[in-house]
């Protein structure tokens, strides 16, 4: 059971944060791993740790998300390298602040050619691949923030936080019958760089709302995507599972004081 040896994933924005989290999931099950992001210098980083986790391969490859031609590049070089593609984890996205009433197009732009249409081009791109998977997987990293929360500064980013489920719904459809599954992961607040940004107070704030009393890790992400990734998850698609401890659970702050 759970086997995911011999299989080829690409992880986008696996550099850093979740993204390398998950790799780092994948890599230790013994998977081929191919990561994504745009900094070089990070990419060579998390590929030497990467590969001394596991006994596949393991490469890095430079991609905007954000281009389509970048997005082919990545999905034929992860095709030339393992013969093929398994699993797509479209997980590369940003979260700057960006009041509404401040907020500039270009701005909200950024945030949907990333997050939104970032995620569309890696999954358009890898689909020949998956298709001829025969068991192809795609795994989205979306966000409670959207789809079930909100936090000011992040309209935007909920905005597209949201659109990536649209997206899934209609992707596992189309995709069902060539045994691909479209699922997305929600995770909470994540201990990342990404995140170790926006302060201590956010974190400190962040963390009393959690019943947990943690901050999740980015492998906890990394364990749902393995498990969508099985042969064993084949009948799961189109939907979306939260990994917070439960922090959208709450009522109201009391509930927590009890
Ligand atoms: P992070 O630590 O900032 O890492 C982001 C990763 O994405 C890096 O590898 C980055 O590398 C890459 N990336 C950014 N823009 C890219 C682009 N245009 N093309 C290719 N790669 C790109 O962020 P994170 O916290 O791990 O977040 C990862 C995902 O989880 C995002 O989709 C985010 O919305 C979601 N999420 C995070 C949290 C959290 O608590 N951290 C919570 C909910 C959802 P380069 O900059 O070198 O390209």
């Amino acid at each position: 059971m759970f086997d995911l040896q011999s299989t080829s994933v690409v992880v986008t924005g696996g550099s850093k944060g979740i993204g390398r989290g998950i790799a780092s999931v994948f890599a230790t099950a013994g998977a081929n791993v191919a990561i994504a992001a745009r900094s070089a210098a990070e990419l060579d980083s998390a590929v030497a740790d990467l590969d001394a986790l596991g006994s596949g391969k393991v490469l890095g490859i430079r991609t905007d998300v954000a281009d389509p031609v970048s997005c082919a590049n990545l999905a034929a070089a992860a095709v030339d390298a393992f013969g093929g593609i398994d699993v797509v984890c479209a997980n590369a996205g940003i979260f700057p602040d960006a009041p509404l009433a401040t907020m500039t197009p270009a701005q909200l732009a950024e945030v949907v050619d990333v997050n939104v249409k970032g995620n569309i081009f890696t999954v358009q791109a890898c689909l020949d691949a998956l298709i001829a998977s025969g068991r192809g997987r795609v795994i989205l990293t979306s966000s409670i923030t959207g789809p079930i929360t909100g936090f000011p500064g992040w309209s935007h980013y909920g905005a597209s936080k949201a659109a990536q489920l649209g997206f899934m719904r209609t992707a596992a459809i189309e995709l069902a019958p060539h045994g691909i599954t479209v699922n997305a992961v929600l995770p909470g607040n994540i201990f990342t760089e990404g995140l170790y940004d926006k302060g201590e107070d956010y974190i400190a704030g962040m963390t009393k709302a959690i019943p947990a009393g943690t901050l999740g890790k980015p492998e906890d992400i990394g364990h749902l995507a393995a498990f969508l990734a099985t042969v064993e998850a084949g009948y799961i698609t189109g939907q979306a599972i939260a990994v917070d401890g439960g922090q959208v659970l709450p009522e109201s702050p009391d509930a927590l004081n009890t």
